[in-house]
Parts: C-alpha cells; sequence; structure tokens
C-alpha cells in the first residue's frame, strides 16, 4: 500500500501529491466522482465512514522507505479529511507523520479542521470547498469564512475550491465574502452533470471578477476550455 501517490487527470491541478483517509465520506455532495473512481456503491460510501485500515502505519512506512520530504501533500481527493459527524482524530495522526518528515499539507474540507490548526503554519494550505448550492446559505457561508478567518490569523495559507460551481449569483456572493480572506481561489465547472449556466460567459465574468477584487486565482482546465470556444 502507498498512500502518497501522484494524481492523474483532473485531480492533478489540485496538487502534485496527495493522501486519502477516509474509506467514505458522509458529505453527500450529488457530484461526487469519489465512488465511481474507488468503485463503490454510492450509498455504502456516504454511509460507512472509517479510517482506511492501516492508513497511519502505511504512510509512515512509505515516507521512511522512500524518504519522502519537501512536498505539498493534498487532503484528501476520494473523501473529507474532516468527516462531519466522524472522529478525525485519524487526520490529526496524518498530519503530524506528514510534516515530521518535512513535509507540507494543503487541505480541502467542507468540514471543520480548526481542531489541527496548532499543528499548521505558514507553509500550509487550509481550504474550504465553496460549491454555491442551495444548501449554501448565509449562516454556512458565514460558518467558512470563519475557519478561513481563524487560519490566516494563525499565518496558514488560506484557499477556497468553488468547484463545480452549481449556482452563478451564490459564486459572485461568495468571492466577495472570502476575498480578504483567501489566499487563492480555484474555480471550476460542473462537469458530467446537465446546467443552465452558461460556462464561457461565467468563466469570462468570474475571472474579471477576480481581478476586479484582486484575487489571485486559478481557473481549472475544463472551464478555461469553454472560455475559449
Ligand atoms: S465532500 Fe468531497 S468526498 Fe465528500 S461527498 Fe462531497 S465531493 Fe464527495
Amino acid at each position: 500500500m502507498k498512500p502518497i501517490y501522484e494524481p492523474r487527470g483532473k485531480a492533478k491541478e489540485y496538487g502534485d501529491f496527495a493522501l486519502n483517509i477516509y474509506t467514505g465520506c458522509p458529505h453527500r455532495c450529488f457530484y461526487c466522482f469519489a465512488p465511481n473512481v474507488l468503485r463503490r456503491d454510492r450509498e455504502e460510501f456516504h454511509s460507512h465512514v472509517e479510517p482506511r485500515p492501516g492508513i497511519v502505519k502505511e504512510t509512515s512506512n512509505q515516507l521512511a522507505r522512500e524518504n519522502i520530504t519537501g512536498k505539498l501533500i493534498h487532503l484528501c481527493f476520494t473523501c473529507d479529511p474532516y468527516p462531519t459527524g466522524y472522529d478525525t482524530s485519524t487526520t490529526r495522526e496524518i498530519i503530524q507523520l506528514l510534516k515530521q518528515f518535512g513535509n507540507h499539507v494543503q487541505i480541502l474540507t467542507k468540514g471543520d479542521g480548526r481542531r489541527d490548526f496548532d499543528l499548521l503554519d505558514d507553509g500550509d494550505w487550509y481550504g474550504i470547498t465553496m460549491d454555491c448550492g442551495n444548501n449554501y446559505t448565509a449562516p454556512v457561508a458565514k460558518y467558512g469564512c470563519l475557519q478561513l478567518a481563524e487560519a490566516k490569523a494563525r499565518g496558514i495559507k488560506t484557499w477556497v475550491s468553488f468547484e463545480p460551481v452549481l449556482d452563478e449569483k451564490a459564486f459572485r456572493f461568495l468571492l466577495g465574502e472570502v476575498s480578504g480572506l483567501a489566499d487563492k481561489v480555484k474555480i471550476g465547472k460542473l462537469n458530467y452533470y446537465p446546467s443552465s449556466i452558461n460556462w464561457g460567459d461565467f468563466g469570462r465574468e468570474a475571472e474579471a471578477l477576480c481581478k476586479r477584487l484582486g484575487i489571485d486565482y486559478y481557473i481549472k482546465d475544463s472551464l478555461r476550455a469553454e472560455m475559449r470556444k
């Protein structure tokens, strides 16, 4: 087992290295690609969440065996490092291990990772997903912004993944909310599902808005391709 791996395809746009800690994720995003990637039953994936067997020991072995150091490691692609309602002490152990070997982490969550902020420093990234969907109410957005603000106050780098964007109006509102809190945003389209959004127009507008607000941004390749049409 090699828990630390190099993502391929669209996933590579998020990081050169990644590690997946849990077997599933309770957040039930309708667009979640992970059950397909893992060839798992969707309901089972969302309802049965536990640390992957031996994940801490195997990570420790791989770090030592391959002398992995100085890397930025994304947590996680096929799960959330902070699955809401579950014990996340394994995430803490993994972060400690990666950093002991001189690596940094790039966290992306829809949960709450504040319990581990004491482990992070200015070489680490703490990110939240804002998909701008119907469940993205003002209180939820505020909760996400609070996490970003706390991370930033501690000197941790912050980022927001606006992928997939589900609602243009909500996106514009949320981008304004995180302006000044996020050191970087990544913006991507909804893939594999129908959407009423004109992606070319949306991407050009989003880019102009980021420039106007002075936000460092990255447009995902599939959205960039629509903008060129
Ligand atoms: S947070 Fe990520 S892993 Fe979890 S259900 Fe949503 S898309 Fe899937």
